[in-house]
Parts: C-alpha cells; structure tokens; sequence
C-alpha cells in the first residue's frame, strides 16, 4: 500500500465514524467538519491530504508549523487552512500569526494583541477560538481558559479588528470519561453562545474520544492517529 493509500483509507474510515456519529445524534452529515492534525508528520503527508480533500490541518508546534507551511506554500492549488492547536508562548504569538488560519489554542488576554500584530503583518484577519479548560477545579491545570473568564477573553478578542471570534476549543481531560468532560463543555458552549450567538464553532473531539464530542455538539474535530499513523516517539 502506498502513503496516499493508506491516508485515503484511514480518511474513509474517519469519514465513516464522523457520519455515523453524527446520525447517532440526529445531526446532518457534513455537519461536522475534520481537521486533521498533521504534527510529527512531514509536509508530504500534507500534500497528500490536501489532494485527498483535505481542507484544514492542525499542528500544535510554532517550529515545526512554521517549517510546513513554508514548505506547502509553494503550491498554489494547495487550498488547506492552518489550524494552530498547541499552547501558544506569548512571544511566539504573532510568529503564529503570520501562518495560522485559524488560532484554537488564545487562553489568556496577553496573546490577543501579538496575535493582532501578527495578522497585521501578514496583512489578512485571523480566526480565533478560545481554548476552555475542562479540568475539575482544584485539578492540576492543564491548557485553556477558565470557564469564567470567557466572556472577558471574548471581549478583548473582539477589540481587536484583526482577530475575528469564532468558537471555543476544548480538550478532554486524561482520566475522565470524555462524555462527561463533553457534557459541561456542552452546557459552557450554551452559556457562551447567549451573548456571543455569531462565535458557533466547537472544536472538540480526537481520535478516541470524537464521537463523544460529536454527541455534544461538536463542530470541527480535530484527529491525528485515526488518519496519519501512531507518532513517532510519542504515546
Ligand atoms: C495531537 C492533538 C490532537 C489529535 O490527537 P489524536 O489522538 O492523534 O487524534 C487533537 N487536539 C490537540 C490539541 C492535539 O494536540
């Protein structure tokens, strides 16, 4: 089997389980959109994906997403959108920028004006989504905003003329069952979408836990493993 096989197949088999998730939550197919997260994986993989239909990738290192999509730029049939999903340092915010599509990963009001700098220079607005914490409180943090504080993150964001608020991102917690992480991620969406009805996109949901995500709601999934193959070098 060849790379572009093997990346067909899997994307088949991702397609299947987006459909039939979907249909289990009586939502439409193509209701859902996927985002394939291409980290470790090299720029080759990309094209392939690309050429395969795959209009949005996701990477979560500024080194290694930079270096890609320098190296995809030369392909002007090469229509994919970046997706930066990884923890942003505030010094390497507007760096992002300069590449990024689609920001998921804005957590804090401090990387909102680099972000804005950044898209300044490349000179074309960037799509932001605010990245939640589904952590129990008093739990060890691990990325993303505070539930509370996504109404004052949202209001810096839309400050900014550069930046445009699309939605929130979540991860599932390591040790919890995802559909109860989902459920409350769930119930902060509707909170969320009250005062900000136009921010709709809900980016959840990884190879082991999409269905989960899609159940509650969900609107882009983000999958690396289903598709690409086990990371090099990581669990
Ligand atoms: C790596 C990563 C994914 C994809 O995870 P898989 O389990 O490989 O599908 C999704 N979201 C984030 C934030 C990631 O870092």
């Amino acid at each position: 089997m060849t790379r572009r096989e093997e990346l067909a197949a899997n994307l088949a088999t991702v397609h299947a389980r987006i459909d039939a998730a979907c249909a289990a939550a009586g939502r439409p197919a193509g209701d859902v959109h996927l985002v394939v997260v291409t980290k470790f994986f090299p720029a080759s993989d990309v094209r392939l994906l690309a050429e395969l239909g795959v209009t949005d990738v996701g990477e979560n290192r500024h080194q290694e997403a930079e270096a890609k999509a320098a190296e995809c730029a030369d392909l002007a049939d090469l229509a994919v959108r970046w997706h930066y999903i990884g923890g942003l340092q505030s010094n390497k915010a507007a760096a992002v920028a300069r590449y990024a599509d689609v920001i998921e990963s804005v957590d804090r009001p401090g990387l909102i004006d680099r972000i804005a700098r950044g898209a300044d220079e490349r000179g074309r607005p960037v799509d932001v989504l605010l990245q939640v914490s589904l952590d129990a409180p008093g739990s060890e943090h691990r990325a993303g905003a505070d539930p509370d504080l996504l109404l004052e993150l949202a209001a810096s964001v839309d400050l900014a003329p550069q930046l445009v608020l699309r939605g929130l991102m979540a991860v599932a917690p390591l040790g919890e069952d995802p559909a109860e992480a989902f459920a409350r991620l769930a119930h902060i969406r509707a909170e969320f979408l009250e005062h900000h009805p136009e921010a709709s996109v809900l980016s959840a949901g990884m190879s082991g836990d999409l269905e989960a995500a899609i159940s509650a709601g969900a609107t882009h999934v983000r999958v690396g493993t289903a598709v690409l193959g086990s990371r090099p070098g990581v669990q």
